[in-house]
């Protein structure tokens, strides 16, 4: 059973459409089950009934007529009671009911599972015979395993909309709207670009060529290489391996064969698909075929089949001829985008992103923010791959990708791009006007930096200081550690754009979600792992280096503060102040650099910082709040899982207590303090933080003006008031939505508006 259980589901993982996994599912449970009818029956919601949507034994004319209530007959019961039902003498039962429409004959055994998501009975899985029959345990355990794997087949049909069109099959392309986590708020409409990583058979886009010829070749191109790779390393094993182990070799070779596997490519090469794609569609189907094999030799051979894969892939895709051309309005699209996917496109053309794969706090939602591109995360449903050149709707404000939008959808974004340009040029008006509540306290709104394109969009948006220049950023577009000239170049275009004002560059902070590609860390918890300061002591020679570089590129213009991220000891704390010292003194006394000590400051960010705050105020010259970490640390909630995304909240009653403590501390030890995580470039996070004592918020540029207009919308007073409210209150939501109501005003409505679509 286990057998078979696997290879249903690598069945069921590589039919094309839901409908075809229905079909698949029926026939294997009727053929493990050796039964005479397999049937799945989905539930409507629209008459609230359940449809036979695939049958093995009953007349298939009757798929998508059949619907039945939950009171109607077995499969009513099962989907009723929520409960297998296994009937030896259906007939007996009082709810047994002949339904003829099923053309269905009068069967006596009767086997059925409900098919249940997050506690909602999704339809019901059944087998019948008509021959008395008892189906044993193992057959019933069998068909509630198999229904709980269809469940999540069927949930996804339905954020898909698949399961919608199934049951009411219509004409015409279909409008889909898959939901995701709002990451960068905006919309746009645009044409997909997929970008995808290097030669992974399960990551290749489907593209459409119509340069058939040119395609062609390159297959056989590739397919020649690969064979002369082969052959060569045939040759470098003689002696090494024996006649039987090189034979292998041999049959790699005539696997590419036009009568094998490149036979088949040819022919969906001429069916207009590129290269690559039909490539890899043919060595997954071939993978999957030998995975399935009983025989264990035969079921060994998967792994052969998929290395000759990866290598003619990776032939393929060097020929890949550099794409030139972009959309003028390109979605960028990919499972997993990084900071490094932009290395390649060109960025004036962007108009949004969608990652499969992170969450509103991964880096790549960070950049989206800072440079103002709505950006959508962990759509985790997107066919992704098969998207290339759709025309797609991205809504950041809600998070949501519609793929071939309805027209009158379509205009509704239209509309809401052209309302929310007039709110950005209303917005505008404030870049010169001070950041002054009502009862005259000012708050410094300052900003977060890490690519050259963000530092000029906060100088043209005003901002007063950069309170975070995440300097991994430039690390991350390289292929190699950036040397101490490049870094203090680079560092010093930054202090430059912003002199006098402050930049307040934070150390090198890796590990987590931000793996340099030249410096791969492995590990199972990389959240609570090797990251961030832990690194830098571990690595004094590259920790040097950097505060080399930024101590002196900060000659002359002394605007220069230090800041150390993932600060969760006092040890950490004094041996990264040790270091910073050393390298002043080299430089000045040594080397004879005439430069300002610069300040230091630690980022608190860690719980266990938290309740150390005193002493840590204590020891630097200021301290910078981090609440995408201490959220994601305080709260147990991976900042990148889109699966516990809903539970990631900056409002939470205890980072709220949390943020309380660490504003009085600081106070109580006279050391400034700033927040410089997302929380503070959120309109309501701002009025909240500026309630608990923070005077200097530091965000995206594309926040600042939306923080500056609610902030001189409301008196210190007012938003002091409202905290103390909102501190007695048991969760997020009820906070949210307090602070929403009573900051809805008509000069700001704009900053609240959302729309959803569905
Ligand atoms: C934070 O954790 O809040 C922060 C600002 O740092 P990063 O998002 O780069 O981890
Ligand atoms: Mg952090």
């Amino acid at each position: 059973m286990l057998e078979s259980l696997r290879t249903i589901v690598q069945e069921v993982n590589a039919a094309k459409d839901f409908g075809e996994v229905l079909k698949l599912i029926v026939h294997l449970v009727k053929q493990v089950t050796k039964t005479g009818t397999c049937s799945v029956y989905l539930y409507n919601p629209e008459d609230d009934n359940y449809v036979l949507m695939a049958t093995d034994g009953l007349n298939p004319d009757a798929v998508g007529k059949v619907h039945l209530s939950s009171r109607q007959g077995l499969v009513g019961l099962v989907a009723a009671k929520a409960e297998p039902i296994n009937l030896e003498e259906a007939e007996a039962h009082p709810n047994f009911a002949f339904i003829p429409e099923t053309g269905e004959q009068r069967f006596r055994s009767f086997l059925g599972a409900p098919i249940i998501h997050h506690r909602k009975v999704l339809g019901v899985l059944v087998v019948q015979e008509q021959e008395k029959r008892r189906f044993d345990e193992s057959e019933e355990s069998f068909l509630v395993t198999i229904s709980a794997q269809l469940a999540g087949v069927i949930a996804h049909a339905d954020a898909t909309g698949e399961l919608d069109r199934l049951i009411h099959p219509r004409e015409g392309v279909w409008e889909r709207v898959y939901p995701g986590v709002a990451s960068a708020p905006g919309v746009a409409i645009g044409s997909v670009v997929v970008v995808a990583p290097s030669a992974d058979l399960n990551v290749v886009p489907l593209r459409h060529v119509e340069d058939i010829e040119s395609e062609l070749c390159q297959f056989r191109q590739a397919m020649e290489q690969t064979k002369r790779d082969m052959h060569a390393l045939d040759k470098s094993m003689v002696g090494k391996l024996s006649d039987e182990e090189r034979a292998l070799f041999d049959v790699y070779v005539r696997m590419l064969d036009d009568h094998a596997l490149g036979g088949e490519v040819v022919s969906l090469i001429e069916e207009g698909i590129c290269a690559q794609s039909a490539w890899s569609q043919v060595v997954l189907r071939h993978i999957r075929m030998f995975k399935s094999m009983t025989d264990a030799y035969l079921r060994e051979r998967a792994s052969d089949v998929e290395d000759l894969g990866r290598r003619v892939l990776a032939y393929l895709q060097q020929s890949e001829t550099k794409r030139t051309t972009y959309p003028d309005r390109m979605v960028m699209v990919g499972e997993e985008l990084s900071a490094a996917s932009f290395a390649d496109v060109p960025l004036e053309k962007v108009a949004a992103i969608v990652s499969v794969k992170g969450s509103r706090n991964s880096h790549m939602a960070i950049l989206g923010r800072a440079i103002g591109i709505p950006t959508v995360m962990g759509v985790v449903d997107l066919p992704w791959a098969s998207l290339e050149a759709q025309e797609v709707i991205v809504d950041g404000h809600i998070g949501q990708v519609i793929v071939a939008p309805r027209e009158e959808i379509l205009e509704t974004y239209i509309q809401q791009i052209y309302e929310e340009k007039l709110l950005a040029a209303d917005l505008e008006k404030l870049t010169d006007e001070p950041c002054v509540t009502t009862d005259g306290h000012q708050i410094a709104l300052w900003v977060n930096t890490g690519l050259r394109l963000d530092a000029l969009l906060s100088l043209d948006r005003g901002a007063e200081g950069v309170g975070l220049y995440r300097t991994e950023i430039p690390f991350l577009m390289l292929d190699r550690f950036p040397s101490e000239e490049e870094q203090r170049k680079s560092y010093r275009e930054q202090l430059e754009m912003f002199a006098p004002r402050t930049v307040t560059m934070r150390t090198l902070d890796i590990g987590g979600d931000k793996d340099l590609p030249y410096f791969p860390i492995e590990e199972a918890n990389p959240f609570l792992g090797w990251r961030g300061i832990r690194i830098c002591l571990d690595h004094p020679e590259i920790f040097l280096v950097q505060l080399r570089a930024m101590m002196r590129a900060s000659e002359g213009l002394n605007n220069l503060s230090i800041l150390l991220p993932m600060i969760s000891n006092l040890a950490e704390l004094e041996s990264a102040l040790e270091l910073i010292y050393q390298v002043y003194d080299e430089l000045t006394e040594e080397e004879g650099y005439e430069i300002e000590m610069p300040n230091v400051g630690a980022m608190i960010e860690v719980p266990a910082a938290v309740f150390q705050i005193r002493e840590i105020a204590r020891r630097v010259d200021f301290l910078s709040v981090g609440t995408n970490d201490l959220a994601q640390y305080l709260l147990a909630v991976d900042r990148n899982n889109p699966r516990v995304a809903d539970l990631y909240q900056t409002c939470h009653p205890s980072l709220l207590r949390a943020l309380c403590h660490i504003s009085e501390g600081a106070r109580g030890e006279n050391t400034p303090v700033s927040v410089c995580g997302e929380m503070a470039g959120d309109p309501i996070g701002a009025v909240l933080l500026m309630a608990l004592g923070y005077r200097v918020l530091s965000m995206s540029a594309t926040n600042l003006l939306k923080v500056k207009a609610i902030l001189r919308q409301v008196s210190l007073a007012e938003a002091e008031a409202l905290l103390e409210e909102v501190m007695l209150m048991p969760d997020a939501q009820s906070i949210l939505a307090h602070m929403e109501t009573a900051l809805k005003r008509p000069e700001i409505i704009g900053l609240f508006s959302r729309t959803k679509v569905h």
